[in-house]
This record gives C-alpha cells, structure tokens and sequence, in this order.
C-alpha cells in the first residue's frame, strides 16, 4: 500500500480531501469549532499532539482558533498564494497533513491566530488522573 492509498484508508473523504489536498471545510461546520473542553488536539493523520485548548479562543471565524501552538516546532509553515492572496500555511511537521493557516489578527498574548479545520484534529479529552 503507497501512502496515498494508506490515507485514503486511514481517512474519510472529507479529512482526506482536507489533511492530504488542503482543502477547508465550511466555518462553523467542524466537530470542534466551539469546544471549550479542557484537553489536547492531536494531528487527525498521525497523532502527534500540536495543540492545547489552554491555547485556544473563540476567535468568531468558525473554525478552531489557537493563539498558541503546544510547540512549534511541530508546526511546519509555508507561503501559500492560492486564491490571489498570500497566506501562510500550517502543516504537522511530522507528517506533512494540512492543518489550516495562521494569521497575525490573534489576541494580544501572541497575536498568533492558529485557524484550524476541525477534520484535520482529533480532541483528547483531559483526564481526571491529569488534573
Ligand atoms: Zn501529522
């Protein structure tokens, strides 16, 4: 099985159509847009964790918004000029999944927005043992 054909497997059409062709899912759509639940969210593709909900915000624009990432250096960025604008472009450094774009209209802390599709996390519940 080539990787293609292993995501394919891995993903549904809609992740697949987002993590591996870096499409983005309609706002105020995803599992995760509004959750305020305390715990991680992890690269949908490989599991490796990128974000924090102590790093996240309700920024208004429908999709989950981080001012912060756990590490950035899991995050691996890039120009992206399609759509006649220039945006920057995250990926997870590990496996190369797209995961959405980052702005600098973030709150003040960073002024970091993190816009994430909810079809490119998985949301690891916080456990008691943890708290
Ligand atoms: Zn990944």
């Amino acid at each position: 099985m080539n990787d293609d054909e292993k995501w394919r497997d891995k993903l549904t059409a809609e992740e697949y159509k987002i993590c591996r062709e870096k499409a983005t899912e309609a706002p105020f759509t995803g599992e995760f847009w509004d959750k305020t639940d305390e715990g991680l969210y992890s690269c949908k593709c490989c599991g490796e964790i990128l974000f924090s909900s102590a790093g996240k915000y309700d920024s208004g624009c429908g999709w989950p918004s981080f001012f912060q990432s756990l590490d950035d250096s899991k995050i691996r960025t890039e120009i992206d000029n399609s759509l006649s604008r220039t945006r920057i472009e995250i990926m997870c450094d590990h496996c190369g999944s797209h995961l959405g774009h980052v702005f600098d209209d973030g709150p003040a802390i960073t002024g970091k927005r993190f816009c994430v599709n909810s079809a490119s996390l998985n949301f690891i519940e916080k456990s008691e043992k943890e708290s």
